[in-house]
């Protein structure tokens, strides 16, 4: 029967998510970057329904790429892709812009070192989300400054060994999100 099971359900929540008026349940986005010991660092995100975490390795400049793939949402392009080496997994995070929203994507692939040229569709999904721009850029930034804050740009680099804190980076998004954004959080 037409209407039946969990289908009416699913498209109130989507359109709720979508025309991003939805009150704070649906701009809800938490994100985290946590160093542990030296050359990794755990990645948490949560959209207040699911979470998701990943424990990312030191072999890319994965912050940076972050921050990157975050301000692209700012520029001429919908789409922003970048991965984190889990070693040797790849967790491959798909960001595409939709009016004041971004639809986040992460995929997993088994080995890094095979999977960078093989189309997302081939990954597994593991988390997906639909937020506005502002509360991603607002969550990646907090989590970016919490851990400068939290171990400083020398500090930092003694855990990440192979790429310095990506203070440009950083204030390249922090710049767009007061600039675009309208953000009405604190800073
Ligand atoms: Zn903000």
């Amino acid at each position: 029967m037409a209407g039946a099971g969990a289908g009416p359900v699913f498209n109130t929540a989507v359109s709720l998510a979508a025309n991003g008026r939805g009150g704070s349940v649906t701009r809800s986005l938490h994100f985290s970057w946590e160093l542990g010991s030296s050359g990794w660092a755990t990645c948490r995100i949560w959209d207040g329904v699911t979470k998701h975490l990943d424990v990312v390795s030191y072999c890319t400049n994965a912050l940076a790429d972050l921050l990157k793939g975050v301000t692209g949402l700012y520029g001429l392009y919908d789409v922003q892709r970048f991965s984190f080496d889990l070693e040797p997994a790849e967790a491959r995070w798909i960001l595409r812009r939709r009016g004041d929203n971004v639809h986040i994507t992460i995929r997993r692939f088994p080995d890094m070192m095979t999977s960078f040229d093989v189309p997302d569709g081939k990954g597994t999904l593991e988390w997906t989300s639909t937020r506005p721009r502002t509360s991603l850029a607002h969550a990646v930034l907090m989590a970016a400054e919490k851990v400068r804050r939290t171990h400083g740009e020398d500090g930092y680099l003694r855990k990440w060994v192979l790429h310095p804190f990506p203070t440009t980076e950083l204030e390249t998004l922090r710049h767009l999100h007061l600039a675009a954004d309208d953000c009405a959080l604190q800073h």
